[in-house]
């Protein structure tokens, strides 16, 4: 007999070294999606708590800001060693919990390794600039100073790996981090917080609280957005989270990182490799069972390529395995649950009404127990980008729609409210230029004859309009978990003013 998955997760949660007291006897359930099955009973924070946690971070800033970068990149190295360590345990957590597939599972981790090797070389290159002055016998330049405590919210679809683009760049910024995770996750967010004690421990003087979880719902959340004494709130989710948290962080001049939604789009112009842009294409929008926020959901297809590409897409959503991530080799997994689940088939219903036609959608009861939700990838060729086409539905859902001009095709690619990601399939140089430039794609990341997810942690990552505006991980990133002060230093004997003002006295 095959041990049961919440047996399955206690061995890993055991060899993570997470103690049962985390999860146990409390009073929010974890769910598995590969079963529907509960896999845990975590005890809460509520908004006390949370006070406390802040208060305790807070306490951990002061001595943490003082800490030389390097020193403070130190441990963030151990931190990327005991991920190594433990990468396929924690891939496998990922996979139970949040139903990736074992390579996605495994691929979220590397991610955390990646970021933390990035954040080790950041932490003695937090580079200010020298700047020229115009006053003789002055010199201006700007420091970068830790900012203070980072309150980290975060989604289901990606548990460990926007904790980790957060705090391993907070930690080397000088930040301590109060972590909130999805209430659908928060095993995950045990195992890792685990895995920090250990490189903490190996560390040896860091300051106590320097990171923490705190397990618990939407109010548990809201309590963390409230905190006055919370510098940069930085959340991951969708964009209805967002309206709600941007203001309120607004409202007390806090600093806010927003990662929303995305209604990501692909145009494939008629120059296009077509077996090329139709793996992709498969890849953007029906991995991870369509739940990234990168995930392909609208593709624009010119009308001298469509019928041959959308067969052949059609028959790759025919025969993708779907099916359990921890049993079977499938490449698309569960649903995260049953709301997920109402949600496909209710836009479904939505794009049959507005003209579309549906292939695939429908539930696949023989890939898991009733409790789980398992379901064949959607493409849906609609006449128009209308009704549902124009919102994000987290699942699997391929838009496909033709165009004849692709400066309308990219007006059309523009018109939704979200920004995050997006591609061109092209091998014509003018038509690739034209979607990177400021008259093209609108999003925070667009792409060439790759699919519209699969982001590398060296580039910065997020997006524009409704998805937020907040950009994470690579590139200058780092800037958003500082405060900025610009010097001057007059080493003259003179008291000249700028822009030539006197004041005599
Ligand atoms: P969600 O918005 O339901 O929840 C996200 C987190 O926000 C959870 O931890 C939740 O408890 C918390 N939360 C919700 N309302 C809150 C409030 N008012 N105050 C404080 N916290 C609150 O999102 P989800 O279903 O877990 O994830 C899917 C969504 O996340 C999709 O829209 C997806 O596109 C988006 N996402 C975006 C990115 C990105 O980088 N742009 C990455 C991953 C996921």
């Amino acid at each position: 007999m095959t041990d049961s998955i919440a047996t399955v997760t206690r061995d890993v949660l055991d060899r993570l070294g997470v103690g049962s007291a985390l999860y146990t006897g409390g009073t929010l359930d974890s769910f598995s999606p590969v079963t529907g099955e509960r896999i845990a009973t975590l005890p809460e924070q509520g908004a006390a708590e949370v006070t406390a946690a802040i208060d305790r971070a807070a306490v951990a800033f002061r001595a943490w800001r003082t800490v030389p970068a390097p020193r403070r990149g130190e441990l963030v190295r151990l931190l990327g060693e005991e991920l190594r360590t433990a990468k396929d345990d924690l891939g496998r957590l990922v996979s139970i919990e949040a139903g990736k597939s074992p390579s996605e599972g495994a691929g979220e981790v590397q991610e955390m390794i990646d970021i933390c090797d990035f954040a080790v070389g950041l932490s003695r290159q937090l580079y200010g600039l020298t700047i020229a002055t115009e006053r003789p016998g002055h010199r201006m330049m700007e420091t970068w100073h830790p900012l203070g405590v980072v309150g980290v919210i975060s989604a289901f679809n990606f548990p460990v790996a926007v904790w980790s683009w957060n705090t391993a760049l907070a930690l080397v910024c000088g930040n301590p981090v109060v972590w909130k995770p999805s209430e659908k996750t928060p095993l995950t967010a045990l195992a890792c917080q685990a895995i920090l004690d250990r490189a903490l421990a190996r560390f040896g003087d860091a300051p106590e609280a320097l990171s923490q979880v705190i397990v618990g719902g939407r109010e548990t959340g809201e309590a963390l957005v409230e905190g006055p004494r919370v510098a940069l709130v930085s959340a991951t989710g969708s964009t209805r989270m967002g309206r709600q948290v941007g203001p309120k962080v607004a409202a007390r001049f806090g600093r806010t990182i927003l990662e929303l939604g995305g209604n990501n789009a692909g145009i494939v112009c008629p120059s296009a490799d077509l077996d090329m842009a139709l793996r992709a294409i498969a890849f953007g929008a029906m991995g991870t069972a369509g739940q990234r926020c990168t995930t392909m959901r609208r593709l624009f297809v010119h009308d001298s390529v469509y019928d041959q590409l959308v067969p052949g897409l059609v028959k790759a959503y025919a025969s993708v395995t779907v099916g359990n991530p921890l049993t079977t080799p499938a490449l698309v997994g569960p649903l995260v649950d049953r709301a997920a689940y109402d949600a496909m088939q209710a836009a479904l219903q939505a794009a049959k009404a507005a003209g579309g036609t549906v292939h695939g959608g429908t539930r696949v009861t023989e890939a898991g127990p009733e409790a789980a939700f398992y379901v064949r990838p959607a493409l849906v060729e609609m006449p128009a980008q209308t009704g549902p086409v124009l919102e994000e539905t987290f699942a699997p859902i391929l838009y496909v729609m033709r165009y004849g001009d692709l400066d309308e095709a990219i007006a059309q690619h523009n018109a939704v409210g979200a920004g995050l990601s997006s591609s061109i399939f092209t091998t014509d140089l003018r038509e690739a230029e034209t979607f990177l430039s400021a008259a093209g794609s609108d999003c925070g990341i667009a792409n060439v004859n790759i699919g519209t997810s699969g982001a590398e942690i060296g580039g910065a990552f997020g997006g524009e309009k409704e998805t937020g505006g907040g950009r994470e991980s690579g590139s200058d990133a780092w800037k958003g978990y500082m405060r900025r002060a610009t010097n001057t230093i007059n080493y003259s004997r003179e008291l000249p003013l700028a822009q030539g003002v006197s004041f005599d006295i």
